[in-house]
């Protein structure tokens, strides 16, 4: 190779050298400008990151202060929190899952006196035993071991029920413990020995205060029993009296001694039952009764009142409600009295209504009794009537003296229906009249709707007459819904002319002006109409009875008229030819006013039973035996004279273990027993005449003499095995009511000489 071959390769080589070189470096010069750029972000995250570590020194730090500050606190508030648990009278203690004590206050530590295994670590097993061991726990009757067992069953239970201990010191203490939710417990022990000794206390006095109750109203009883005793013969000799020969002048003190004494005892119920409310004394004894009668009960007492005044005396029950229903009869008889004789009291002229609707249940079980007592009297001033239904509150002033009372009424039947479930209000305008009304919730006995009778066809049409449209206005209403015609006249010669051949029937009034309700018959029967039968209208309980009346008459409907007099009147008479012998008289008179209590019961009917005409009376027939055990002379006297009259045998007992005695061997057919006498109690009696006839055989009705008003004693009474009761002061008219119920057929009849008196003529 040439040396130019060899210095041209050699340029070549060398240029391709510095080629290579040139390249090399400006790889390494990239390289370089890429280095110091990462440098450069290196330097930056270096610098943030230095200045984060700063931040985050400096939080330490302040969390490492708030941590102090925390601390501090915490112990601060654990200080100020075992300040205050020591600071109380009661112990605190807590105790850790294992039964073992923390913590416990001073209160708590004092209750073992020093005891020093009593610290943080004793187990609650422990404690139990030192306290029975060291006598520092009254365990009573129960033996400690049974204690212990108790109280740690007790404080093993998830939420333990507070238990009261006493301490040897005679101090008490409730124990409250508490289960957290890792099985830590928190124990109270706080002294509520003055609680146990005031409730002590408060027992006591409140027997005290019971004792004194029970005795005031053992002392009501019998103060009622000793007044209601000599009241018997006072009203009853009165009674008595006024059936002799008297001059005008000595009937009106006789009758006036009746009268007076009569309103004492009204008085004294209502002081009686008064009383027996304020002492939560007063019960009810709900029994099935008859809502319909109860109130015509209440009318026929008020009647004869009202009838002296002129007063219209009105019952309305709503033609469909239903008559049965569960309640204490009694006391609803008692609160419609007060307010039906409160209205006719404060009544001069016009009416006086008794309303009763009522709701029914979906069920049909029970019905919202509604009782509205409407009065056009002088009404009550609107400033008064809150105050009315208060204890002896009165409308007093001028006009308002002049009338009786007690002014308890209304406070007692307001008691009387709150304590039945219901409500009482009155609305009044003064000087036009007062509504009294009531609402009681009762349970239907029997069927949700009064049933009414199919009314024969024939019955279409009737002519009703009276001259006050108030009177007849409610029969009016009544015949309308069971769809018949009705047209009205205001007299007899209004009804002559309204007569047609379309009536079927004419109901009429008694009194009218000019003609009354009974020549109105008469010429009815003499005429073209005598086929029409005529009903009349009268407020009196004994017009049936009247033989010229049942003579004129097809029957008599007794004002206010029972809608089943009225349904079974008009379906007796429609279409039935008039009869002279009228016996629709005896099937609309209405039963007597069960005044004297006749209790419900099963067995003979306590009703007056007319005495069957015809009673055989041979004479080998014996005459009625008739027992009255009676400790009081002149109660004795009078019961005599009361059924002197009577065909009857009688003989008396002075006491009940007479009564047994007489029992044996006088055989009577009845026995009236008072139910308190010396030696042996009516009731004892009975027990004892019932215990020998269980042996013997047979049932001699006993009818038990009562001078306690208190309740409950009618149950106390059936109860020993009396029949029926019949509560002082004697009337002669239930006397002879019950003689006649119960004397046996095969006996001499009762009246001798001629028909029997009437029944209620010595009533009153
Ligand atoms: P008493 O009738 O025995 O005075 P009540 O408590 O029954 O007591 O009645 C309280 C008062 O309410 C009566 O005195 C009378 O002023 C007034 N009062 C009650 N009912 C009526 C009424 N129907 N009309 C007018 N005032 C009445």
């Amino acid at each position: 190779m040439s040396l130019a071959e060899k210095l041209a390769e050699e340029r070549r080589a060398r240029l391709a050298a510095e080629r290579l070189l040139e390249l090399k470096q400006a790889e390494l010069s990239a390289a370089n400008r890429k280095l110091g750029r990462h440098a450069l972000a290196l330097t930056k995250q270096i610098g943030q990151t230095q200045a984060e570590v700063a931040t985050v020194r400096d939080e330490n730090a302040k969390v490492k202060s708030d941590l102090s500050t925390a601390h501090a606190k915490v112990e601060t508030a654990e200080r100020r929190l075992w300040h205050s648990i020591q600071a109380f009278q009661d112990g605190f203690a807590f105790f850790d899952a294992d039964s073992r004590l923390i913590g416990a206050n001073t209160a708590y530590l004092n209750i073992f006196d020093g005891l020093e295994e009593v610290s943080p670590g004793i187990t609650y097993m422990r404690i139990l035993q030192l306290l029975t061991d060291e006598g520092l726990i009254n365990t009573g009757e129960v033996p400690p071991a049974d204690w212990r067992e108790m109280m740690n069953d007790r404080w093993h239970s998830p939420s333990p029920a507070p238990v009261v201990v006493q301490l040897w010191d005679e101090r008490y203490l409730r124990l409250i413990d508490q289960r957290g939710h890792g099985g830590d417990v928190v124990t109270l022990a706080l002294d509520i020995t003055s609680t146990v000794r005031y409730e002590k206390e408060l027992r006591a006095s409140r027997a005290r205060a019971e004792a004194a109750n029970r005795a005031k109203s053992a002392f009501l009883a019998n103060m009622s029993h000793e007044i209601r005793t000599p009241m018997n013969g006072v009203v009853g000799m009165a009674e008595l009296l006024c059936d002799t020969q008297l001059d005008e002048e000595q009937r009106l003190y006789a009758s006036t001694i009746k009268n007076s004494g009569e309103a004492l005892l009204v008085i004294i119920n209502d002081v009686l039952d008064y009383s027996k409310i304020e002492a939560d004394k007063l019960e009810l004894h709900p029994e099935e009764f008859d809502l319909e009668r109860s109130l015509h009960e209440v009318v026929m007492l008020l009647q004869p009142t009202a009838r002296d005044k002129g007063l219209a005396l009105l019952v309305d029950y709503d033609l469909f409600l239903p008559t049965r229903f569960v309640g204490d009869p009694g006391r609803i008889r008692q609160v419609l009295t007060n307010l039906a004789g409160n209205a006719v009291k404060f009544t001069k002229e016009g009416h006086v209504t008794l309303r009763v609707t009522g709701i029914t249940s979906p069920d049909d079980k029970q019905c919202t009794v509604h009782i509205s007592i409407e009065d056009s009297g002088i009404g009550i001033p609107a400033e008064k009537l809150e105050h009315i239904f208060g204890e002896f509150n009165q409308v007093e002033d001028e006009r308002n003296r002049k009338f009786e009372g007690t002014g308890l009424g209304l406070a007692i039947s307001k008691r009387l229906i709150e304590l039945m479930g219901g409500e009482i209000w009155v609305d009044s305008d003064e000087g036009k009249g007062s509504c009294f009304g009531f609402r009681l919730p009762l349970p239907i006995e029997g069927p949700a709707e009064q049933p009414v009778p199919e009314l024969p066809s024939t019955l279409r049409h009737v002519l009703i007459v009276d001259d006050m449209p108030l009177n007849c206005g409610i029969l009016q209403k009544h015949l309308l819904m069971l769809g018949i015609q009705v047209t009205a006249a205001d007299s007899a010669a209004a009804a002559l002319a309204a007569m047609q051949d379309s009536i079927d029937l004419v109901i009429s009034g008694h009194n009218l002006p000019e003609l009354n309700g009974l020549q109105l018959a008469r010429d009815l029967k003499s005429g073209r109409w005598s086929g029409v039968p005529v009903l009349l209208l009268n407020s009196s309980p004994h017009a049936g009875n009247d033989p010229e009346i049942r003579q004129l008459v097809n029957g008599v409907l007794q004002n206010p008229v029972l809608r089943a007099d009225l349904f079974s009147q008009l379906a007796r008479l429609s279409g039935s030819a008039p009869g002279p012998d009228g016996d629709a008289a005896e099937q609309a008179a209405p039963e007597p006013p069960a005044a004297a209590g006749a209790v419900a019961r099963p067995g003979p009917p306590a009703a007056a039973a007319p005495e069957p005409p015809g009673r055989p009376a041979g004479p080998e027939a014996r005459r009625v035996r008739v027992l009255a055990a009676e400790d009081n002379k002149t109660n004795q006297l009078v019961f005599s004279k009361m059924v002197k009259e009577l065909n009857i045998e009688l003989e008396f007992a002075n006491n009940g273990l007479e009564a047994v005695e007489v029992f044996k061997t006088f055989h009577p057919d009845l026995i009236f027993m008072d139910i308190s006498m010396p030696m042996m109690d009516g009731k004892e009696a009975t027990a004892q005449i019932r215990r020998i006839e269980a042996v013997s055989g047979g049932h001699v009705p006993v009818i038990a003499l009562t001078a306690h008003a208190m309740a409950g004693d009618s149950e106390g009474i059936l109860a020993a095995g009396l029949d029926h009761y019949l509560t002082k002061p004697l009337r002669k008219a239930l006397i002879h009511e019950k003689i006649r119920a119960f004397a046996p057929p095969e006996t001499q009849p009762l009246d001798l000489d001629g028909p029997p008196a009437e029944a209620a003529a010595g009533g009153g």
